[in-house]
C-alpha cells in the first residue's frame, strides 16, 4: 500500500461507496497512547502486519498525491535505509519477539529504487527484529513500477520471500502517459508480468486510473482490455482528483485536458461490468479480485477487515507501519508517521516514534 499524505486515509481513492479523502482537523499523535497501544499488543501477543515505506522515485508522476521523494541520486536511499533500521529497532523494542508477522508489505514510492544489496539488507534487518519465521508462507507483497524492475530484481524479491506484486499501470495510452509524465510502454508491463508468472508470484494486482488528463473512454477501455488479457488476481481502479493547490506536482496537469464527470462515471460502470463478466468479484468500490485471491477467500469466510492501512484478510492483527508517512493501527489506535523527510529523520534519529498524526480508526 502506498502512504497517503496526512489527513487522507490510505483506502480512499474517492470512488462512489468509498470513504472520500478526509480532511479532518489533523490531531497530533499522542506518543504515550501509542506506547500503551504497543504494550497491549505485546501482552496479547497479537500477530503483526508490517508495512514498510520506501518512498523514493526517480521521476514525479504529475497525478501523484503520496508521501514520496524524487531523487536522481540513488545513494540517498542508503541514508534512508540506515535511519529506517533505527526506526525498526525502536518499534520492535515495544513488541514481543513471539509476535508472529503474518503479512509484509513493501510500499513506496518505488521499492525497487533501492539496490539489490539494500533490499537484501532490509529483509535481514526485519528478520533480526521481528518474528518472520512464517516467511515465505505469509502474504508478502511489494509495490512495483514496471519501468523500474527487471527479471533479476523480481527473482531477488521472490527469493527474499515476496509472493505478491502490486503494479501501478495508470494507463497504457501514450498520450495520457505523456500528460502524467509516466511513459511506461506496453512491453515493460508485458516483461514484468511474464517474469512474475514464470517466477510463480501467487498474486498480481494492477492499479489503473480513471479521470486522467487526455484520457478518453476509448483509451480507458483499451487499457483495461490489455490488462484483462493477463488475468491479474486483483484489479484496482482509482480516480484522479485534481487538487493542484494541495499537491504542487498536479499544477503540471492542464485542467482543460481532464475528462468530464460523465465520462468518468461511464468508464467506472463499464469497468465494473467487464470485470464481473470476466469472473472478478467486487470487494469494495474500485477493488476487484479473482476467486483464488486471498482477499476473495477471506471474504468468502466472512473474514475481511478494513483497517487504517487498508483491506485485510487477517483478523486480530496489528498493523505496524515504518518509514516516511507509514500508517499503523495497533490495539485500536491508528496513526501516521511524519511525511516530511526532515521531521521523520529528526524523530527517528532520537529513537522517538515517528508518528505525527492520529488517524480515524477503520474497523468493521
Ligand atoms: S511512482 Fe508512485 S509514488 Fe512515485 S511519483 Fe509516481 S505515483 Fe507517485
Amino acid at each position: 500500500m502506498h502512504a497517503a499524505l496526512p489527513g487522507q486515509t490510505a483506502a480512499s481513492p474517492g470512488l462512489p461507496g468509498m470513504p472520500r479523502l478526509r480532511r479532518p482537523a489533523l490531531q497530533l499523535a499522542d506518543h504515550l497512547a501509542i506506547r500503551r497501544a504497543f504494550k497491549a499488543s505485546r501482552l496479547a501477543v497479537r500477530p503483526l502486519a508490517l508495512n514498510i515505506q520506501l518512498p523514493f522515485c526517480a521521476n514525479p508522476c504529475f497525478f501523484c498525491n503520496r508521501c514520496r521523494i524524487i531523487a536522481k541520486d540513488r545513494s540517498k536511499a542508503n541514508d534512508y535505509l540506515r535511519l529506517l533500521g533505527t526506526e525498526i529497532q525502536t518499534v520492535s523494542k515495544q513488541l514481543d519477539p513471539c509476535q508472529q508477522v503474518r503479512q509484509l508489505r513493501l510500499g513506496g514510492g518505488t521499492p525497487t529504487f533501492f539496490s539489490h544489496r539494500a533490499l537484501t539488507q532490509l529483509m535481514q534487518l526485519l528478520q533480526r527484529h521481528f518474528n518472520l519465521s512464517a516467511l515465505p508462507d505469509i502474504d508478502a507483497s511489494v509495490a512495483i513500477d514496471p519501468r523500474e524492475v527487471d527479471w533479476a530484481t523480481l527473482d531477488l524479491l521472490r527469493g527474499l520471500g515476496f509472493n505478491r506484486l502490486s503494479i501501478m499501470q495508470p494507463s497504457l495510452d501514450p498520450r495520457v502517459q505523456t500528460a502524467i509524465n509516466r511513459l511506461q510502454g506496453d512491453h515493460q508491463l508485458a516483461e514484468c508480468l511474464t517474469a512474475a508468472r514464470t517466477l510463480r508470484f501467487h498474486s498480481i494486482g494492477i492499479d489503473i486510473m480513471a479521470g486522467l488528463p487526455e484520457q478518453s473512454l476509448h483509451s480507458f477501455r483499451q487499457t483495461l482490455d490489455s490488462i484483462l488479457a493477463w488475468r491479474p488476481e486483483r484489479i484496482r481502479l482509482t480516480r484522479y482528483h485534481h487538487q493542484p493547490q494541495r499537491y504542487p506536482t498536479q499544477q503540471r496537469i492542464n485542467r482543460d485536458s481532464l475528462p468530464c464527470a460523465g465520462d468518468i462515471a461511464t468508464a467506472q460502470t463499464w469497468l465494473e461490468h467487464q470485470l464481473r463478466a470476466a469472473g472478478y468479484q467486487r470487494l469494495q468500490a474500485g477493488l476487484f479480485v479473482l476467486p483464488q485471491d486471498p482477499l476473495a477467500m477471506a471474504a468468502e469466510d466472512n473474514n475481511l477487515h478494513r483497517t487504517a492501512a487498508g483491506l485485510s484478510g487477517l483478523s486480530n492483527c496489528d498493523d505496524i507501519g515504518m518509514g516516511l508517512g507509514a500508517i499503523s493501527q495497533v490495539s485500536g489506535l491508528a496513526w501516521q508517521n511524519a511525511c516530511q523527510l526532515a521531521s521523520w529523520q529528526q524523530r527517528v534519529a532520537r529513537s522517538q516514534f515517528a508518528a505525527q498524526y492520529q488517524l480515524p480508526t477503520e474497523v468493521d
